[in-house]
């Protein structure tokens, strides 16, 4: 059946793809982006109309780091809660790591994910197949496949790729195929048995420590590797100044490097272990005040090239044990764009810009349709009320798991519809009845 044609009617869109940053009508027929222009000036007889004058329009959110613990860990995550989850966040498309159980490694998988993705109402699912076999850092993956079977990106994460000669190869074979390959930037010797950010809290609380340098020395290693094969990197959830300055100068030197960081990095310090709460331990762990206005600053200064959520579903059984036995990893998708729009008001980061990191930027990485609104393109987007406030609670959430360091936390900024490919799959307040 033919769907209704939708008209969006005088929202704010911004879409810096097209530097548009105004009120619009958006006309939506057969899943796409079909005319963009003047509010009230697209016809809405026969089409379903959503008024929009006081709310936003952005191109839909895309993450490029999410667990959905799919197969394996359907307990913290399946595929339908973490693509709802991602709709409820604004999110059209997300990127699934492949540190599963098993590990997502052949051509076999990554179709049989894809395909049961397809049936959810939710978010794209778009995956993340391994760089080397069982993510134990010996032996390449069969790219080739991988990318047939639909594959756009390739990474370990959870592990660093530590054999330079390893990580050489597969950086030139990912990009013969057109692969991006995602590094988790970190010292595995360095970081071993640490709990939190090494420094003053990770002593006084008499944790074991991962220094920053853990971070800093593998992004540095995987900037050399990028310079020596030509090929691209992209560096996972920076959390450090020290890995920024060596970023700014590769990009200044042109090399092919980009990296994400996620919000808890933009909003949270390892002051925040004082009260021993599992919902603050994460890796790589929060840092410190420096480093998080370090990150911030890049932000501002392109430094950053994305905001992905490493929305890391985690079950009360694995976070609420003793503190040193208590899993890594916080939930994300549903806090991202309030926390991001509240941070833009603070460091007067223009909503373009925030759209950049969110949608733009992280489609044009993956090479993947999205980011931008423009006439023909699928009708990916979400409408968000920017005025909204409310009191987050996590037990809201779609997702399986509530592991969130922002439950209770003043929120402002709420998504109110999703569309993927012209369909609503997320409307907040149909989910309110
Ligand atoms: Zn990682």
């Amino acid at each position: 059946m033919r769907q209704q044609p939708i008209v969006i009617r005088g929202a704010t869109v911004v879409d810096p793809a097209q530097d548009i940053n105004e009120a619009r009508d958006i006309l939506i027929e057969d899943g796409k982006v079909s005319a963009l222009d003047k509010p009230f000036s697209i016809a809405v007889e026969g089409c379903q109309l959503i008024k929009a004058e006081s709310l936003l329009l952005f191109p839909g959110l895309i993450d490029l780091h999410v667990h959905l613990r799919t197969p394996g860990h359907e307990y913290k995550e399946g595929l339908s809660s973490g693509l709802k989850s991602a709709a409820a966040g604004g999110f059209s498309s997300v990127l699934a790591m492949a540190n599963t159980s098993p590990v997502i490694e052949t051509a076999e998988q990554v179709a049989s994910l894809l395909k049961a993705s397809q049936s959810i109402k939710g978010a794209r699912l778009y995956q993340c197949a391994a760089l080397t076999k069982g993510r134990l850092g010996q032996e390449l993956c069969q790219y080739d496949d991988l990318k047939k079977a639909g594959a756009v990106a390739l990474s370990d994460d959870g592990s660093w790729v530590a054999d330079s000669a390893v990580m050489r190869r597969a950086l030139s074979y990912a990009q013969v195929f057109s692969l991006l390959p995602l590094s988790h930037s970190q010292d595995p010797f360095l970081a071993k048995n640490g709990q939190i950010r090494e420094g003053r809290i990770s002593a006084r609380l008499g944790l074991s420590g991962i220094p920053s340098q853990a971070e800093e020395i593998a992004v540095f290693r995987d900037i050399s590797l990028s310079a020596l094969t030509k090929a691209p990197i992209h560096l996972c959830h920076i959390s450090c100044a020290a890995s920024l300055k060596i970023i700014a100068r590769a990009k200044s030197e042109g090399l092919k490097v980009s990296c994400e960081t996620a919000p808890h990095y933009l909003f949270l310090t390892d002051e925040k272990l004082l009260t021993y709460e599992a919902n603050f331990k994460m890796n790589p762990p929060l840092g410190s005040l420096n480093d998080l206005e370090a990150l911030r600053e890049a932000i501002l200064d392109g430094t950053i090239d994305a905001i992905a959520t490493d929305h890391a579903p985690q079950s009360i059984l694995e976070k609420e044990t003793e503190f040193d036995q208590a899993a890594f990893g916080v939930i994300g998708l549903e806090t991202a764009l309030p926390l991001m729009l509240e941070l833009s008001e603070k460091i007067k980061l223009k909503l373009s810009k925030l759209v950049e990191l969110m949608s733009l930027n992280p489609a044009r990485l993956l090479n993947i349709p999205g980011g931008h609104l423009k006439k023909g393109s699928p009708a990916d987007l979400c409408l968000v009320d920017k005025d909204q406030s409310y009191n987050y609670d996590v037990n809201q959430s779609k997702s399986k798991s509530h592991n969130s360091p922002f439950h209770g936390r003043a929120l402002k900024g709420r998504v109110l519809k999703t569309f993927v490919g012209g369909k609503i799959v997320y409307d907040y307040e149909s989910n309110l009845s």
